[in-house]
């Protein structure tokens, strides 16, 4: 039997709803239930995929080729399992739908409106794609007393009045500031943002508050008095320094026996979190620290990279090495002196995936300076893409070797298949997949036996991976780069589109054209990342070997 459960926030934005939301599924999952979580994401664009990364952060990419919310990445994460299509919705795309249904006449001349059509449509997608989930977890994207808000809040006020309180229940995060001048906790956000949810219905059943530190009993009563809620249902969701503290707090807490209460339904299977314990445990005790370089256009954004920065975070735990991240604006390494100053006591750079013209500058020389200078180099999309143009400029001497995103050249060594698919042959499986205009989702790969990336995948011969990007290293390019010790160590099925590279004579030098990054989880981490700390805790012994 489905049961819902709809996690809203309130007072602020960025209280980690997300984290929230893939902490309580995580608990039910490790009590043997099925899980599904979804985030419902009130704004206008029809996905994020056109979103700036500065507004938006990341835009995630499911196996199945949608570009989602950045949420999904962490519900993926804590679960282990992939995400859909079907788990994330937008305002845009709900309204796209209707617009389109009306267009073809569907609602036979009548009025379209918010209330019931864009409510039902909202709660068409919380019913569909569904198969025995025992929890579909529902996050509500923005804070309660947003406008565009207003039409999934009724929606699912509707739904929950639909299938009664034993299959849905309301879990509102709000926020309880310290107030330091007056030494003291501020309940009334709290307050304010559950008054407004009950204007419009919605009693919740569990309030989540946010705190810097404990929140005392006190206070739980003024939240359980104002917000008519049970004082063991006012809980507290205190700040941690890792979000993977976060399921075992919640569990200590007891907020998954009282979700269970609440639904009077008996746990399939004693909570196991030995795993989390494990992985927390060894996060805070990591022998070493490590340092690497992160080169892109939106590092004062950590949310830009989430999920690298979180796969970094799981391969330092299993490397046991503490991975200090510099990141680092490409623009700021626009001259050899600057790269030097800044990549000093650097182990290991990573250039991540990016769009556009900015700062490839200083990504071009950061590579050439680790090449020269044998420091692990990952490159991952946008990354791998700029390596090839590195190298087709300074291996090949080919000065004018450029991407065409970037500009018009004689020799486009990264281009869009369209550019050079009437030179070759490209089967008609490889382009019709391709789509509009994005490679998206999962593709499969075969790797080159010998290669590091085979001994990095354990001798897997295909190998799966998400892609995002519009333009393909140009494979016209290969048997020159090849002469020159550049080894394409993966490729497309039909060898038409280079998926990685690597260089013979170098310790660590590796760019994919996938974003292994997001398949990365606490408790598998991703074998290239896992490669990648190893290689640049390997250098940085050295160099400190050499230094004595
Ligand atoms: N801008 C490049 C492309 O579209 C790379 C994209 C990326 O790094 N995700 O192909």
């Amino acid at each position: 039997m489905f049961r819902f459960i709809f996690v809203t926030g309130g007072v602020v934005s960025s209280l980690g709803k997300g984290i929230a939301s893939a902490s309580i599924a995580t608990l039910l999952q490790s009590r043997g239930f099925k899980v599904r979580v979804r985030k419902l994401d009130p704004y206008l664009n029809v996905d994020p995929g056109t979103m700036n990364p500065y507004q938006h952060g990341e835009v995630y990419v499911t196996e199945d080729g949608a570009e989602t919310d950045l949420d999904l990445g962490h519900y993926e994460r804590f679960l282990g399992i992939n995400t859909k299509k079907s788990d994330n919705i937008t305002t845009g795309k709900i309204y796209q739908d209707i617009i389109n249904a009306e267009r073809n006449g569907l609602y036979k001349g009548g009025t379209v409106q918010v209330i019931p059509h864009v409510t039902n449509q909202i709660k068409k997608f919380i019913y569909s794609d569904l198969s025995n989930e025992d929890f579909i977890i529902c996050e509500i994207g923005g804070t309660v007393g947003d406008i565009e808000s207003l039409p999934y809040l009724e929606a699912i006020r509707q739904l929950s009045n639909e299938i009664g309180k034993l299959r849905s229940i309301f879990i509102h995060l709000t926020l309880v500031p310290f107030i330091s001048s007056a030494k003291e906790l501020k309940t009334k956000p709290t307050q304010h943002s559950v008054k407004e949810l009950r204007s419009i219905g919605i009693q919740p059943d569990i309030i989540l508050c946010r705190s810097e530190g404990l929140i005392p009993d006190e206070e739980k009563e003024k939240i359980s008095l104002f917000c008519n809620v049970e004082k063991s249902n006012v809980f507290q969701s205190v700040d941690v320094k890792s979000i993977y503290e976060v399921p075992l707090k919640y569990s200590t807490e007891g907020l998954d026996k009282k979700i269970l209460n609440h639904f009077k339904i008996k746990s399939k299977r004693n909570s196991d979190l030995k795993n989390w314990k494990d992985f927390n445990k060894k996060l805070k005790n990591a022998k070493s620290t490590v340092s690497i370089a992160i080169v892109g256009k939106y590092t004062h954004l950590r949310d830009a990279y989430k999920s690298i920065d979180e796969a970094i975070t799981h391969s330092g735990v299993k490397n046991n090495v503490n991975v200090d991240i510099n990141w680092i604006e490409s623009s700021d390494l626009n001259n050899q002196k600057a790269i030097e100053k800044k990549l000093k006591n650097i182990s290991g750079v990573l250039i991540p995936g990016g769009f556009g013209k900015r700062g490839v500058d200083g990504k071009i020389n950061t590579i050439n300076y680790c090449r020269k200078n044998n420091i692990p180099f990952f490159g991952i999309c946008f990354g791998m893409q700029i390596a090839i143009i590195e190298l087709s400029r300074n291996l090949l001497k080919l000065k004018s070797a450029n991407s065409t995103e970037l500009s018009k050249t004689k020799n486009p060594v990264v281009c869009l298949l369209e550019e050079w698919k009437n030179k070759r042959k490209i089967f008609k499986g490889e382009l019709n997949k391709i789509g509009g205009s994005m490679r998206l989702g999962s593709y499969p790969a075969k790797v080159k036996s010998g290669s590091l990336l085979s001994k990095i995948y354990n001798n897997k011969k295909i190998i799966y991976e998400r892609h995002r990007h519009r333009y393909e290293v140009n494979i016209n390019y290969k048997s020159k780069l090849e002469k020159k010790g550049v080894i394409f160590s993966a490729i497309s099925p039909y060898n038409n589109l280079p998926e990685a590279v690597e260089l013979k004579n170098h310790r660590w030098f590796i760019g994919v054209q996938f974003h292994p990054e997001l398949k990365s989880k606490p408790f598998k981490p991703h074998e290239l990342f896992s490669a990648f700390i190893d290689s640049a805790i390997k250098y940085r012994d050295e160099v400190l070997k050499n230094e004595k």
